[in-house]
């Protein structure tokens, strides 16, 4: 079945369950109880059929052929770019980029929008909850300008010290890069707040929607930022797949980045002229099925409405959480009142690769390590974490075999 639920009625996760396959086998002869959505979420049966379909009925280049095929294939590839406008409440399909995910996204803002602007003693404004994909390729574009990377706190509870961001937004700042939602502590940041907050001074501000689409309903006409990445494989669609979204007038002032088929208006060896944005920043042969995918997993997740799986998420995160302390020596990392079901955490005297390795045995699949935020992981005092993420095709039952999984490796351990 592919659920499309009633906004009024309960959300059935058993029926939701059903959709993804996956969901269904064994590790280690045990029920899978999966805990890794932030790391890549599964795919629904309507994801992988849209796959397989592509390849056996449709398969051909996108934008270049005239045969039946070839526009099959083009009119497919381009649902998804309609799919993501909707999604996100864009004002055009053409503000849509499609990427690889939000490292190739945040990557372009950063080599073809900032770079060419940026010069010695200009600033770049992150904060310290980032992801590593939203510090690097500011500090490589840094070296290269002269420019600076200074970095917003963050408090004990896992939030950004709005204030503090707010006071570090100096005539220096030529671009605010913020995750909407962190990928370790589960933390919403107050986009629209901080928008408004460098809209005012006229910085654009970057938004890192990697974790928060798969668990949010995200509005850009009411977030106010200038630009948003989507990463398609924790959307429950493949890997590969994802875009970045800006306003049409910063898209048409932005360089392209490669250069090759498909960006190009006319090539003669004198020089070359450019295709309008977003075909501009699309150089070369796209991941044509897994865009296919990706509009089926919108399709998918909004067909179940966003606002109810929030409210089922935030059953299963209160559960979760609650349950988790009454766990001796377990200590949570992140515990924003505004958060998504993402819980990081360690257990006195155990290691988090040794956690997450006895509780696979369990058959519990949670992530360990410094989850792509080394400066996070130094701000706590702690090398690594083990991370419990959830999807909304989670179950309070599977919370209840995941509690008592650690709490056996506990004494394991202990
Ligand atoms: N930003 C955040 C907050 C993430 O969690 C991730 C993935 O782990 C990324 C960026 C990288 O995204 P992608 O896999 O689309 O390159």
């Amino acid at each position: 079945m592919n659920a499309i639920q009633n906004p009024v009625e309960p959300f059935d996760v058993d029926s939701v369950r059903a959709d993804f396959p996956l969901l269904m086998r064994e590790v280690h002869d045990k029920a899978l109880v999966y805990f890794d959505n932030a790391n890549t979420s599964q795919k629904p049966a309507s994801v992988i059929e849209a796959v397989d379909h592509f390849y056996r009925q449709t398969n051909a280049n996108v934008a270049r052929a005239v045969h039946q095929l070839g526009e099959e294939a083009t009119a497919a590839y381009e649902s998804a770019r309609d799919r993501l406008a909707r999604l996100l409440n864009a004002s055009s399909r053409d503000e849509i980029v499609l990427t690889s995910g939000t490292t190739q996204a945040i990557n372009l803002v950063a080599y073809s929008y900032a770079m060419p602007r940026l010069k010695a003693g200009d600033e770049i404004l992150i904060t310290t909850m980032e992801h590593h994909a939203n510090i690097v390729p500011w500090q490589l574009v840094c070296e290269r300008t002269g420019a600076t990377l200074k970095v917003a706190p963050i408090n004990e509870r896992g939030e950004l010290i709005v204030e503090r961001f707010v006071d570090m937004l100096t005539p220096s700042v030529k671009l605010a890069g913020v995750t909407h939602v962190s990928n370790v502590l589960g933390t919403i940041n107050p986009i629209a707040q901080l928008a408004r907050e460098t809209r005012r001074r006229g910085i654009p501000l970057l938004v890192d929607g990697s974790q928060a689409t798969p668990h949010l309903p995200v509005d850009l006409r009411a977030l106010g930022c200038d630009f948003y990445t989507v990463t398609g494989h924790k959307l429950f669609g493949p890997t590969g797949t994802g875009a970045l979204w800006a306003r049409k007038e910063i898209l048409r002032d932005m360089p392209p980045l490669f250069g090759g088929g498909e960006m190009i208006r006319e090539v003669s060896f004198e020089g070359t002229t450019f295709a309008d944005p977003p075909h501009r920043f699309e150089a070369g042969t796209p991941n044509i099925a897994g865009f296919v995918g990706l509009a089926a997993a919108i399709d998918y997740v909004q067909g179940l409405g966003h606002a109810r799986l929030r409210a089922y998420e935030q059953e299963l995160l209160v559960h979760a959480t609650q349950a988790l302390k009454t766990i001796p020596g377990l200590r949570i990392f992140g515990e924003a009142p505004d958060k998504v079901p993402v819980i990081s955490f360690l257990i006195d005297g155990a290691h988090a690769h040794d956690l997450a390795t006895l509780l696979d045995h369990e058959g519990v699949a949670v992530r360990s390590g410094h989850h792509c935020a080394h400066p996070l992981m130094k701000f706590f005092g702690v090398p690594a974490t083990v991370r419990a993420s959830l999807a909304f095709y989670n179950t309070h039952d599977e919370i209840e075999r995941f509690v008592a999984a650690i709490d056996k490796v506990r004494k394991l351990l202990g």
